[in-house]
């Protein structure tokens, strides 16, 4: 939901919707009310402190293994704090260095933690670029509001991610090196030292980047479909990108690599939800006999609403809906589904392909559903991928990298001197 379609604070007060009530009492305090007031200071990315490095680290050769580690940070990070009593502290943009906490601070203990994953890119056409970085921002804020950690302006959090670009691209991201990306993690925690489960007092926000390998498997993925555990369910927390969501999924992910799968596909009460950390997708023919493109939907909240997913829809709708893309043309489908609709539809010869989608894994073809200890096989028809999977991947790599102007693409102006 919009933070503007948000119900005024006075008006949740007494109803039983606690959940909705604190969401507009976090926004009421931390982000600017349509009279323009806050009696808080509010994130303003105006302010920003440039520190600049005196220790400049060597950027990685690609191959070099540190890549495959996500461990090499660039550089410098933005940083910043925010406190109950005085709202956020002008943000920073410092040399990327371990944070101090103690060891009471919130998020060690209650799991205030929320973030987004995005790239930036580095294009054919010798650009820089973010992916629809105004989608991520707005989720973040979601994601916030939902563990109780402070609420921003998130064009304000755009301007400070844009400034960590455009400090750290131009190196690390040269113009010698087209069709690569780092990945960009905005995070908050609730750094506030005192124990006790309340909402914390005090919360840092950071912005890192990344060095991360491609996640895409050229010859796709084998999901194995959980039986007995569940990532999120309605009235939880799985529509936010909060960090309780991912630790508890580790072991049932490590247990499905070790028989040889490589995500988890989560289903609630056997309905299909989301693989790994990535939307889910498939591609069937309805027992009607139409060409259509099926996703879980959004609104019992129990998945994330990917930038990816969206996108992939966006295109879908203007695209594949009618004839000229060079495949049969599809229907767009969000809704329920089921494993047994899937496993019903690879029986009966209906199932085209399937792919997960998200910022890490992109769009990822898969070969192998593995439920109730039976391996369904996913048809990909070009051998690698399928048509509709790889059409849409070859998009929005065009969009990304440069070869399409398109407004998803966002240009970051770098300065002539850094280069
Ligand atoms: C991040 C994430 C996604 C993908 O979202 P994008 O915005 O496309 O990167 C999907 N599902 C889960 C659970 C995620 O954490």
């Amino acid at each position: 939901m919009a933070p503007s379609a948000v119900t005024p604070p006075h008006e949740v007060q007494q109803t039983a919707e606690l959940t909705a009530a604190a969401v507009a009492h976090k926004l009421a305090e931390t982000t600017k009310q349509p009279n323009g007031q806050s009696a808080l200071r509010l994130l303003d990315a105006s302010l920003l402190k440039f520190t600049k490095t005196k220790t400049p680290m060597t950027v990685p050769e690609p191959g070099d293994p540190i890549i495959n580690s996500s461990s090499q940070c660039t550089d410098h990070m933005v940083t910043a704090v925010w406190r109950v009593s005085t709202g956020w502290d002008a943000p920073e943009l410092k040399p990327y260095g371990n944070l101090s906490l103690a060891p009471t601070a919130s998020v060690l203990h209650y799991a205030t933690e929320c973030f987004e994953g995005m790239k930036m890119y580095r294009g054919y056409d010798g650009k820089l670029r973010l992916f629809r970085p105004d989608a991520n921002c707005r989720r973040m804020l979601t994601s916030a509001t939902r563990i109780a950690l402070p609420g921003f302006d998130p064009l304000e959090l755009q301007k400070l991610i844009t400034a960590m670009v455009t400090v750290d691209g131009p190196k690390w991201l040269p113009k010698s090196r087209p069709g690569t990306f780092l990945y960009l993690r905005p995070t908050m925690i609730g750094s506030a030292g005192a124990l006790g489960v309340a909402a914390p007092k005090e919360a840092t926000l950071f912005i890192i980047a990344t060095f991360m390998p491609k996640l895409d498997q050229p010859r796709g993925m084998k999901l194995l479909a959980s039986q007995d555990s569940v990532r999120a369910w309605p009235g939880g927390f799985g529509f936010a990108k909060v960090g309780a969501n991912y630790g508890p999924t580790l072991m049932a992910n490590s247990e499905a690599r070790a028989r040889g799968y490589d995500q988890v596909l989560w289903l609630l009460d056997g309905v299909v939800t989301e693989a790994g950390a990535s939307n889910f997708f498939v591609v069937w023919r309805s027992k009607e006999g139409k060409v259509q493109l099926v996703t879980a939907p959004l609104d019992d909240k129990i998945i994330l609403d990917g930038v990816t997913r969206r996108s992939i829809l966006q295109l879908a709708r203007e695209r594949l809906t009618s004839s000229g893309a060079g495949v049969e043309s599809l229907e767009i489908v969000e809704k329920k589904f089921s494993m047994e609709d899937v496993a019903e539809a690879v029986k009966e010869g209906r199932m085209i392909e399937a792919f997960a989608a998200g910022t890490a894994y992109f769009v990822c073809p898969v070969c192998v559903v593995s439920y109730k200890n039976e391996d369904l096989t996913i048809p990909m028809k070009l051998g690698e991928t399928g048509e509709y999977a790889g059409l849409i991947k070859t998009w929005l790599m065009d969009i990304m990298y440069g070869r399409e102007q398109h407004e998803w693409g966002v240009i970051i102006d770098e300065k002539e001197d850094l280069e």
